[in-house]
Protein backbone atom coordinates (compact mmCIF):
# COMPACT_ATOMS: atom_id res chain seq x y z
CA UNK A 1 0.00 0.00 0.00
CA UNK A 2 1.13 3.23 -1.02
CA UNK A 3 2.50 5.55 2.65
CA UNK A 4 0.73 8.66 2.54
CA UNK A 5 1.10 12.03 5.30
CA UNK A 6 -1.79 14.28 6.01
CA UNK A 7 -1.72 17.68 5.64
CA UNK A 8 -4.42 20.02 6.16
CA UNK A 9 -6.87 16.95 6.06
CA UNK A 10 -5.79 15.41 2.20
CA UNK A 11 -3.55 12.83 2.06
CA UNK A 12 -0.26 13.69 -0.31
CA UNK A 13 1.46 10.12 -1.22
CA UNK A 14 5.10 10.07 -0.23
CA UNK A 15 6.14 9.66 -3.43
CA UNK A 16 5.24 13.28 -5.02
CA UNK A 17 7.30 15.38 -1.99
CA UNK A 18 10.13 15.08 -3.93
CA UNK A 19 8.31 16.91 -6.57
CA UNK A 20 7.79 19.31 -4.46
CA UNK A 21 11.06 19.80 -3.33
CA UNK A 22 12.72 20.22 -6.39
CA UNK A 23 10.01 22.62 -7.63
CA UNK A 24 10.56 24.51 -4.45
CA UNK A 25 14.43 24.85 -5.05
CA UNK A 26 14.19 25.80 -8.67
CA UNK A 27 11.81 28.57 -7.51
CA UNK A 28 14.57 30.27 -4.46
CA UNK A 29 17.06 29.74 -7.62
CA UNK A 30 14.97 31.83 -9.97
CA UNK A 31 13.87 34.46 -7.55
CA UNK A 32 17.20 34.78 -6.58
CA UNK A 33 18.34 35.29 -10.61
CA UNK A 34 15.63 37.65 -10.50
CA UNK A 35 16.93 39.55 -7.77
CA UNK A 36 20.07 39.46 -9.02
CA UNK A 37 18.83 41.48 -12.46
CA UNK A 38 20.02 45.34 -12.16
CA UNK A 39 17.34 48.12 -12.66
CA UNK A 40 18.45 49.21 -15.69
CA UNK A 41 18.02 46.02 -17.64
CA UNK A 42 14.57 45.12 -19.41
CA UNK A 43 12.45 43.21 -17.50
CA UNK A 44 12.36 39.54 -18.06
CA UNK A 45 9.11 37.59 -17.92
CA UNK A 46 9.52 33.43 -19.55
CA UNK A 47 7.54 30.06 -19.05
CA UNK A 48 9.84 27.42 -17.81
CA UNK A 49 8.65 24.00 -18.95
CA UNK A 50 9.40 20.83 -16.89
CA UNK A 51 7.85 16.78 -17.48
CA UNK A 52 6.82 14.90 -15.16
CA UNK A 53 5.63 11.25 -15.27
CA UNK A 54 2.87 9.50 -13.58
CA UNK A 55 1.00 11.63 -11.67
CA UNK A 56 -2.11 13.17 -12.39
CA UNK A 57 -3.47 17.00 -12.23
CA UNK A 58 -5.39 16.52 -8.99
CA UNK A 59 -1.97 15.08 -7.22
CA UNK A 60 -0.46 18.50 -8.75
CA UNK A 61 -3.25 20.33 -7.28
CA UNK A 62 -2.57 19.11 -3.46
CA UNK A 63 1.28 19.44 -4.23
CA UNK A 64 0.85 22.86 -5.10
CA UNK A 65 -1.60 23.93 -2.40
CA UNK A 66 0.07 22.42 0.16
CA UNK A 67 3.68 24.08 -0.80
CA UNK A 68 2.32 27.52 -2.08
CA UNK A 69 3.25 26.48 -5.93
CA UNK A 70 0.38 27.88 -7.46
CA UNK A 71 2.24 29.88 -9.84
CA UNK A 72 3.48 26.78 -11.47
CA UNK A 73 0.95 26.08 -14.38
CA UNK A 74 0.71 22.73 -14.99
CA UNK A 75 -0.87 20.48 -17.88
CA UNK A 76 -2.19 16.97 -18.44
CA UNK A 77 -0.60 15.73 -21.76
CA UNK A 78 -2.91 12.61 -21.40
CA UNK A 79 -5.98 14.25 -21.88
CA UNK A 80 -7.55 15.98 -25.25
CA UNK A 81 -6.65 19.58 -26.13
CA UNK A 82 -10.26 20.89 -25.40
CA UNK A 83 -9.40 19.92 -22.08
CA UNK A 84 -6.20 21.13 -21.77
CA UNK A 85 -7.60 24.82 -23.45
CA UNK A 86 -10.35 24.52 -21.06
CA UNK A 87 -7.68 24.33 -17.92
CA UNK A 88 -5.78 26.77 -19.34
CA UNK A 89 -8.52 28.70 -19.50
CA UNK A 90 -9.52 28.02 -16.41
CA UNK A 91 -5.77 28.86 -15.02
CA UNK A 92 -6.05 32.10 -16.42
CA UNK A 93 -9.24 33.42 -14.74
CA UNK A 94 -8.12 32.00 -11.20
CA UNK A 95 -4.71 34.06 -11.71
CA UNK A 96 -6.83 37.14 -12.99
CA UNK A 97 -9.22 37.00 -9.66
CA UNK A 98 -6.07 36.37 -7.31
CA UNK A 99 -4.56 39.53 -8.44
CA UNK A 100 -7.01 41.50 -7.85
CA UNK A 101 -8.34 39.91 -4.61
CA UNK A 102 -7.49 39.75 -1.04
CA UNK A 103 -7.62 36.15 0.15
CA UNK A 104 -8.22 36.51 3.53
CA UNK A 105 -11.86 38.47 2.78
CA UNK A 106 -12.71 37.78 -0.56
CA UNK A 107 -12.56 41.26 -1.17
CA UNK A 108 -10.90 43.46 -4.10
CA UNK A 109 -7.50 44.42 -2.99
CA UNK A 110 -5.79 48.15 -3.06
CA UNK A 111 -4.67 47.43 -6.72
CA UNK A 112 -8.00 46.63 -8.01
CA UNK A 113 -9.76 49.25 -5.92
CA UNK A 114 -7.09 52.07 -7.40
CA UNK A 115 -8.35 50.82 -10.61
CA UNK A 116 -11.68 51.50 -10.15
CA UNK A 117 -11.01 54.64 -8.19
CA UNK A 118 -9.89 55.97 -11.20
CA UNK A 119 -12.28 54.75 -14.03
CA UNK A 120 -15.04 56.06 -11.64
CA UNK A 121 -12.85 59.79 -11.37
CA UNK A 122 -12.86 59.77 -14.97
CA UNK A 123 -16.58 58.75 -15.45
CA UNK A 124 -17.33 61.95 -13.21
CA UNK A 125 -15.18 64.40 -15.16
CA UNK A 126 -16.48 63.26 -18.22
CA UNK A 127 -20.23 62.86 -17.43
CA UNK A 128 -20.30 65.74 -14.33
CA UNK A 129 -21.89 63.13 -12.13
CA UNK A 130 -21.10 62.60 -8.29
CA UNK A 131 -18.97 59.45 -6.79
CA UNK A 132 -17.99 59.49 -3.16
CA UNK A 133 -15.36 57.00 -1.12
CA UNK A 134 -15.24 56.27 2.36
CA UNK A 135 -12.22 54.85 4.18
CA UNK A 136 -12.60 52.66 7.01
CA UNK A 137 -10.33 51.31 9.67
CA UNK A 138 -11.42 49.18 12.74
CA UNK A 139 -11.20 50.71 16.37
CA UNK A 140 -8.64 49.23 18.36
CA UNK A 141 -7.72 46.48 16.13
CA UNK A 142 -4.57 45.51 17.51
CA UNK A 143 -6.12 45.07 20.62
CA UNK A 144 -8.41 42.26 19.43
CA UNK A 145 -5.29 40.86 17.89
CA UNK A 146 -3.46 40.98 21.51
CA UNK A 147 -6.63 39.77 23.78
CA UNK A 148 -7.86 36.82 21.37
CA UNK A 149 -5.36 36.02 19.33
CA UNK A 150 -4.54 36.95 15.58
CA UNK A 151 -6.81 34.02 14.36
CA UNK A 152 -9.69 36.04 16.35
CA UNK A 153 -8.87 38.95 14.46
CA UNK A 154 -9.04 37.36 11.74
CA UNK A 155 -12.43 36.78 11.56
CA UNK A 156 -13.19 40.40 12.68
CA UNK A 157 -11.87 40.97 9.33
CA UNK A 158 -14.07 38.81 7.75
CA UNK A 159 -16.69 39.94 9.58
CA UNK A 160 -16.03 42.95 8.46
CA UNK A 161 -15.99 42.47 5.14
CA UNK A 162 -19.37 40.54 5.11
CA UNK A 163 -20.93 43.36 6.42
CA UNK A 164 -19.48 45.42 3.52
CA UNK A 165 -20.68 43.38 0.27
CA UNK A 166 -24.07 42.77 2.34
CA UNK A 167 -24.84 46.35 2.73
CA UNK A 168 -23.43 48.22 -0.37
CA UNK A 169 -25.44 48.36 -3.78
CA UNK A 170 -24.48 45.66 -6.83
CA UNK A 171 -22.46 48.62 -8.48
CA UNK A 172 -20.46 50.32 -5.15
CA UNK A 173 -17.04 48.65 -4.85
CA UNK A 174 -15.65 46.72 -1.24
CA UNK A 175 -11.92 46.57 -0.62
CA UNK A 176 -9.40 45.83 1.51
CA UNK A 177 -6.87 48.38 1.15
CA UNK A 178 -4.37 46.42 3.52
CA UNK A 179 -4.67 45.45 7.61
CA UNK A 180 -7.60 46.39 8.92
CA UNK A 181 -8.46 48.90 6.45
CA UNK A 182 -11.02 49.16 3.84
CA UNK A 183 -13.07 50.99 1.38
CA UNK A 184 -16.55 52.13 0.07
CA UNK A 185 -16.70 53.63 -3.64
CA UNK A 186 -20.46 54.75 -4.45
CA UNK A 187 -20.92 56.16 -7.53
CA UNK A 188 -23.61 58.20 -7.74
CA UNK A 189 -23.64 58.77 -4.16
CA UNK A 190 -23.51 62.34 -2.57
CA UNK A 191 -20.94 62.62 0.74
CA UNK A 192 -24.56 62.93 2.92
CA UNK A 193 -25.78 59.68 0.95
CA UNK A 194 -21.98 57.83 1.46
CA UNK A 195 -22.05 59.34 5.42
CA UNK A 196 -25.58 57.54 6.09
CA UNK A 197 -24.82 54.35 4.24
CA UNK A 198 -21.33 53.90 6.04
CA UNK A 199 -23.28 54.35 9.29
CA UNK A 200 -25.02 51.87 8.82
CA UNK A 201 -22.19 49.77 7.67
CA UNK A 202 -21.00 51.13 11.19
CA UNK A 203 -24.10 49.63 13.29
CA UNK A 204 -24.41 46.59 11.69
CA UNK A 205 -20.59 45.77 12.59
CA UNK A 206 -20.64 46.92 16.12
CA UNK A 207 -23.79 44.83 16.95
CA UNK A 208 -21.91 41.75 15.64
CA UNK A 209 -20.83 39.36 18.19
CA UNK A 210 -17.35 37.86 17.89
CA UNK A 211 -17.22 34.55 19.69
CA UNK A 212 -13.09 32.87 20.40
CA UNK A 213 -12.94 30.32 22.72
CA UNK A 214 -12.18 30.09 25.11
CA UNK A 215 -13.24 34.15 25.95
CA UNK A 216 -16.21 35.69 26.16
CA UNK A 217 -18.03 37.19 23.14
CA UNK A 218 -17.31 40.64 22.18
CA UNK A 219 -17.86 43.26 19.73
CA UNK A 220 -16.07 45.76 17.96
CA UNK A 221 -16.40 49.38 16.09
CA UNK A 222 -14.75 51.42 13.14
CA UNK A 223 -14.02 54.88 12.34
CA UNK A 224 -14.66 55.88 8.89
CA UNK A 225 -13.89 58.82 6.81
CA UNK A 226 -15.97 60.28 3.30
CA UNK A 227 -14.79 62.31 0.38
CA UNK A 228 -17.25 63.04 -2.59
CA UNK A 229 -16.34 64.40 -6.27
CA UNK A 230 -19.05 66.35 -8.27
CA UNK A 231 -18.78 67.56 -11.40
CA UNK A 232 -15.94 68.09 -14.04
CA UNK A 233 -12.60 69.28 -12.91
CA UNK A 234 -13.19 69.36 -9.47
CA UNK A 235 -10.16 66.83 -7.73
CA UNK A 236 -8.07 64.19 -8.85
CA UNK A 237 -8.37 60.30 -7.04
CA UNK A 238 -5.71 61.02 -5.10
CA UNK A 239 -7.06 64.11 -3.95
CA UNK A 240 -10.34 62.46 -2.48
CA UNK A 241 -8.06 59.45 -1.35
CA UNK A 242 -6.11 62.04 0.54
CA UNK A 243 -9.43 64.24 1.77
CA UNK A 244 -11.41 60.78 2.89
CA UNK A 245 -7.89 60.11 4.62
CA UNK A 246 -8.14 63.15 6.57
CA UNK A 247 -11.67 62.50 7.14
CA UNK A 248 -10.56 59.55 8.79
CA UNK A 249 -8.25 60.99 11.03
CA UNK A 250 -10.45 63.32 12.55
CA UNK A 251 -13.17 60.48 12.82
CA UNK A 252 -10.27 58.78 15.57
CA UNK A 253 -8.83 62.10 17.05
CA UNK A 254 -12.53 62.55 17.69
CA UNK A 255 -13.02 59.87 20.01
CA UNK A 256 -13.38 56.68 17.37
CA UNK A 257 -16.43 54.53 16.32
CA UNK A 258 -18.06 57.54 13.89
CA UNK A 259 -18.16 58.66 10.81
CA UNK A 260 -16.77 61.73 9.64
CA UNK A 261 -17.33 63.74 5.95
CA UNK A 262 -14.42 65.75 4.16
CA UNK A 263 -13.93 69.52 4.49
CA UNK A 264 -13.77 69.70 0.67
CA UNK A 265 -11.10 71.92 -1.01
CA UNK A 266 -12.17 75.76 -0.74
CA UNK A 267 -13.62 76.54 -4.29
CA UNK A 268 -10.96 78.71 -6.62
CA UNK A 269 -9.89 82.11 -5.78
CA UNK A 270 -11.69 85.10 -7.66
CA UNK A 271 -9.37 87.45 -8.86
CA UNK A 272 -11.45 90.12 -6.99
CA UNK A 273 -9.97 92.86 -9.42
CA UNK A 274 -12.27 91.67 -12.03
CA UNK A 275 -15.73 91.54 -9.47
CA UNK A 276 -17.89 94.45 -10.13
CA UNK A 277 -17.58 96.90 -7.18
CA UNK A 278 -21.04 98.63 -5.18
CA UNK A 279 -20.68 101.98 -6.89
CA UNK A 280 -20.52 100.73 -9.91
CA UNK A 281 -23.25 98.37 -9.44
CA UNK A 282 -25.60 101.14 -8.52
CA UNK A 283 -24.35 102.85 -11.81
CA UNK A 284 -25.43 100.09 -14.51
CA UNK A 285 -28.73 99.04 -12.04
CA UNK A 286 -30.52 102.31 -10.73
CA UNK A 287 -31.79 102.80 -14.29
CA UNK A 288 -30.48 106.19 -14.39
CA UNK A 289 -29.87 107.35 -18.31
P1 LIG B 1 -6.68 52.62 15.83
O1 LIG B 1 -7.95 52.52 16.60
O2 LIG B 1 -5.99 53.93 16.08
O3 LIG B 1 -6.86 52.35 14.38
O4 LIG B 1 -5.69 51.52 16.43
P2 LIG B 1 -5.42 50.05 15.90
O5 LIG B 1 -4.98 49.23 17.06
O6 LIG B 1 -6.60 49.56 15.14
O7 LIG B 1 -4.28 50.29 14.84
P3 LIG B 1 -2.80 49.78 14.77
O8 LIG B 1 -2.26 50.34 13.48
O9 LIG B 1 -2.04 50.13 16.03
O10 LIG B 1 -2.89 48.22 14.68
C1 LIG B 1 -3.31 47.56 13.55
C2 LIG B 1 -3.09 46.09 13.79
O11 LIG B 1 -3.63 45.31 12.72
C3 LIG B 1 -1.64 45.72 13.87
C4 LIG B 1 -1.50 44.47 13.00
O12 LIG B 1 -0.86 43.44 13.69
C5 LIG B 1 -2.93 44.08 12.72
N1 LIG B 1 -3.10 43.40 11.45
C6 LIG B 1 -2.72 43.80 10.20
N2 LIG B 1 -3.06 42.89 9.27
C7 LIG B 1 -3.69 41.88 9.93
C8 LIG B 1 -4.28 40.63 9.49
O13 LIG B 1 -4.31 40.27 8.32
N3 LIG B 1 -4.85 39.85 10.46
C9 LIG B 1 -4.84 40.21 11.80
N4 LIG B 1 -5.43 39.39 12.68
N5 LIG B 1 -4.27 41.35 12.22
C10 LIG B 1 -3.71 42.18 11.30
MG1 LIG C 1 -4.89 51.27 10.56
MG1 LIG D 1 -7.21 50.60 13.37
Amino acid sequence: MQKTKTYGGRDIPEDLRPLSGELESLRQILLQLAKERTSGQTSGLIAVTRMFNGITIEQWKQVAQKHGLQEWFALSLDESSHLNLSHLLQALEDLAHQSEHDPLTGLENRRAFNRKLQIEAERVDRSNGTVSLACIDIDNFKNVNDTYGHPCGDEVLCGLAEVLSETKRVYDVAARLGGEEFALLLPGASALKAKSMVERVLLRFSEQLFGCEPHAPFSCTFSAGVSCMSGRGTTTPAMLMELADKALYEAKTSGKNCVHVARQQPDFEYDRSTMVHSNEKQFLFSGTE
